[in-house]
């Protein structure tokens, strides 16, 4: 095949949970000194937006394949978020309530592969030939050699990468090394929620990922393949730490709101809450997601209030400062998302709005609100600009938000609520509270979280270096779901059609 490729080789090392100004902060420090290599001598950018939330799914998937979440009937990767419940438009006639999917239990990780939209390709599936290694990846569809199944160390996943160039007969019958390695760090994670991304093991374990990184690029200069290989280096999403920490148990229960039993089909409401709550609830069935007007006069099961006022409701859990929900009339190709905050000054109530027309690409979002802007967009001069009660594509936004907090968010949430696996009702705290709860339980008391739109969770490193062919560039800003495009233009590839983000070369 030929190709008018720069390079010949891509190796894609995906760090989770690490922040843009951590890692860049750790470079500038001299404590890792093979991606300051990277940096040095190729394309970086520690103003990358990733997608919003911020949680690993929809973040990684969304690297993985160029593209978001969506209405997946017809565009987009269909996973929404860590933990859905699996709605379908229109809703199943089935007598089995929906399935919870929770990302987080081990045993269900992988079906990631199986829920994948069809309409997108994975990087692996978007290589027309070659060998293709996934090392450790949770999402490796398309991928020719798989490993990671089960649950490697850091060293392996690296070990993997290093000894397909060192002996790649032991990979492929073909004895050729592979065309697209990629290595997903998940351990970091682990790290920053259980210890906090100050803490020295996290800080250390970046710097052991540096120095395998490093045996990986002297790996590929001993057998003569760095100078046709490009490496790039990125996060899912970066993180903070909640102010307070409180168990929502009692809250439910008081309320006499009973959590969804989805083997039954019985239960008032089905949640997932780290700072950010994702609150699904029963409209004429299960299968059915509630008009608004249910949730204003809901029916509860138990021995809760009837006909209560989910969103009053819901206003009432600690430090809650905004929601959002879908308007009833929504369609996949237009429609509105609701936003009520409180405004800043005279702590009343608010109501916003985002309205989406469009797929994909030419998908177009407006923002409007009543007083106060919530994003405080309208404080910046470049941000309050797109303002204007206009329609704007997922560019505009980038370019005119990715300098603050909640960067290219009016773009994001439509694309969430189009997928049918999304939730009924959206609430933020903004990282004033914590709250660790799932599915009716309180999994953990720690602090350290990542949901939010904030800058310390939404910007993550973006670095591609390796082959000096590469031009020195240090690009303003970018987006996540630019790697892949990018990465298979170096090699000579036109990414698939559904791929959303563009090739960074192709920034000003
Ligand atoms: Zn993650």
């Amino acid at each position: 095949m030929v190709r008018n490729s720069k390079v010949n080789q891509v190796i894609l090392i995906i760090l989770d949970d690490v922040r843009a100004e951590h890692l860049f902060k750790l470079i500038n420090e001299g404590k890792l000194p093979n991606m300051r290599n990277l940096v040095e001598n190729g394309i970086s950018c520690s103003n990358c937006v990733t997608s919003y939330p911020a949680i690993t799914f929809p973040c990684y998937g969304n690297i993985v394949t160029g593209s978001y979440s969506g209405y997946f009937p017809k565009e987009g990767n269909a996973l929404p978020l860590y933990h859905w419940l699996n709605r379908k438009d229109p809703p199943s006639t089935s007598k089995k309530p929906p399935f919870i999917r929770n990302y987080g239990d081990r045993s269900q990780l992988l079906k990631a592969n199986k829920d994948i939209g069809k309409n997108v390709k994975t990087i692996f599936e978007q290589i027309p030939e070659g060998n293709i290694l996934s090392s450790s990846c949770f999402l490796f569809r398309g991928a020719y050699f798989v490993v990671g199944k089960s649950v490697y160390d850091v060293e392996a996943i690296f070990k993997h990468l290093i000894e397909a160039f060192e002996h790649p007969e032991t990979y492929f019958p073909n004895k050729e090394v592979p065309i697209l390695s990629v290595g997903y760090v998940f351990q970091t994670d682990d790290l920053m929620h259980e210890l906090g991304f100050d803490h020295t093991n996290y800080i250390n374990l970046i710097v052991e990922c540096d120095r395998y990184l490093g045996s990986l690029m002297n790996t590929l200069k001993k057998t003569g393949y760095y100078d046709s290989t490009a490496i790039g280096l990125i996060s899912d999403h970066g993180n903070f730490k909640a102010k307070k920490i409180v168990d929502l148990e009692p809250f439910f229960q008081e309320k006499g709101l009973i959590p969804y039993n989805p083997e039954k089909g019985t239960g008032d409401f089905d949640c997932n809450i780290g700072s950010m709550g994702f609150f699904n609830f029963p409209g004429d069935t299960w299968q059915h997601h509630p008009s608004i007007q249910q949730m204003q006069k809901f029916k509860v099961s138990g021995k809760g209030k009837q006909g209560m006022n989910l969103f009053n409701t819901l206003w009432e859990i600690p430090g809650v400062k905004y929601m959002y929900y879908r308007d009833d009339e929504n369609k996949p190709e237009k429609g509105i998302i609701h936003i009520e905050y409180l405004d800043k000054n005279s702590g009343k109530k608010r109501h916003g709005m985002i309205e989406y027309r469009g797929f994909g690409k030419d998908q177009q979002a407006k923002y409007t609100y009543e007083g106060n802007d919530f994003y405080q967009y309208s404080d910046n001069e470049k941000s309050a600009k797109i303002l204007d009660s206009k329609f704007h594509i997922l560019e505009e936004w980038l370019e005119a938000t990715n300098h603050i907090n909640f960067p290219i968010i009016i773009d994001q949430i439509p694309r969430y609520f189009k997928n049918p696996r999304s939730c009924d009702i959206i609430i933020s705290t903004l990282g004033e509270y914590g709250f660790n709860y799932d599915h009716g339980v309180t999994q953990s008391a720690s602090p350290f979280i990542h949901d939010i739109g904030i800058r310390e969770c939404m910007i993550v490193p973006f670095i591609i270096g390796g082959s000096p062919e590469f031009p020195q560039k240090e690009l303003k800003y970018c987006k996540t779901t630019d790697m892949v495009p990018t990465l298979l233009e170096l090699l000579g590839i036109k990414p698939h059609s559904s791929v959303i983000g563009k090739s960074v070369f192709n920034y000003p």
